[in-house]
């Protein structure tokens, strides 16, 4: 399960900012998924509370926000949403489609005391 080293990613990247930004304890994390990430957001919520155990984020609440796939098609040229990577167009069904968003796993904002 790939989660449980994204988690310890996160984590580490908490630890960082916390040394940075000179905060002890996350409350809460929001955590941007692209859905054309391939995180599953449920195994990412069960490998959280798993790793964050002992850390300084220990017991925070994790906010998922989901963002959808994004590619821009060379047919219609405009950025259109895709749901899964290998999909064409939604618009006009050509696969000459460019994903350029929704691929990233992101912490977007957090809470800290
Ligand atoms: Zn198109």
């Amino acid at each position: 399960m790939h989660e449980m080293s994204l988690c310890e990613n996160i984590r580490e990247d908490l630890e960082q900012q916390a040394v940075l930004h000179n905060f002890s304890r996350v409350k809460t994390v929001w955590l941007e998924i692209g859905k054309l990430s391939s995180v599953e957001p449920e195994a990412l919520r069960f490998g959280f509370d798993v790793v964050m155990k002992g850390s300084l984020a220990e017991a925070a609440k994790l906010e998922i926000i989901e963002v959808d796939g994004q590619a821009w098609c060379f047919q219609c040229q405009q950025n259109v949403k895709i749901e899964h990577r290998y999909n064409g167009c939604p618009l006009c069904g050509a696969y000459q489609v460019q994903v350029n968003g929704g691929e990233q796993m992101r912490i977007k904002e957090l809470e800290v005391v």
